[in-house]
């Protein structure tokens, strides 16, 4: 085999894997500014959620806005990080349409902020980690896979999972043993213990 030949079957063998690694690392580079999101409002006493907003222009990806959990800080139920970097990115655009734009976020999308993303045409979002008991873009609910949801969105979980998880671990810790843990949070803990060890249960009505 000639040495260019050799070079061209590198070349091939090697492009997947490169490629994709290139791909995984840029997901990595825009997830880690999200968990920096997620960090500023931990530091304002809210559950650490951080959201980015990436859009594509001119062949190059730009951060288009950000946002994280301002629920406790600023009083409203709408305060979650998409719902607020949705937000931004329409003001900056002074338009609803996203549809050239991939959204990190460092935990699964609740039902509120799935619709926002689905309403806002996002055609990606790449998550930290699942939430087994508000998730609904793959764990308790897939509203991007609704049949009357025409292309809905393509939705990768898992990047910089352990980094997501373990942000939330620390908050929801710090928590508990301040003794500032909310009804909700303890039933929620209990939700996911009975989950991982796979015990049947029933939540009861209020
Ligand atoms: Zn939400």
């Amino acid at each position: 085999m000639s040495e260019k030949e050799k070079e061209k079957r590198e070349v091939m063998q090697n492009a997947p894997a490169k490629e994709d690694s290139t791909a995984e690392a840029q997901d990595r580079a825009f997830m880690s500014l999200a968990l920096a999101q997620a960090a500023l409002a931990a530091e304002a006493g809210d559950v650490p959620v951080g959201a980015v907003l990436v859009c594509r222009e001119n062949g190059q990806y730009r951060v288009l806005a950000e946002g994280h959990n301002t629920k406790e800080r600023e009083g409203t139920a709408l305060g979650h990080a998409e719902m607020n970097a949705i937000a931004a990115a329409c003001r900056e655009r002074q338009g609803w349409r996203l549809s050239d734009c991939t959204l990190y976020v460092t935990m699964e999308p609740c039902p509120m902020c799935a619709g926002a993303i689905l309403g806002a045409r996002i055609p990606r979002v790449v998550c930290g980690t699942k939430d087994p008991v508000m998730g609904a873009m793959g764990s308790v609910w897939s509203l991007h896979r609704h049949p009357v949801q025409g292309e809905g969105a393509d939705v990768t979980c898992g990047c910089m999972e352990a980094a997501c998880r373990a942000q939330l671990q620390a908050f929801f810790q710090a928590r508990r043993e301040a003794g500032k843990a909310t009804a909700q949070e303890n039933d929620n803990a209990l939700i996911n213990h009975l989950k991982r060890t796979k015990k049947p249960y029933t939540v009861l009505p209020d």
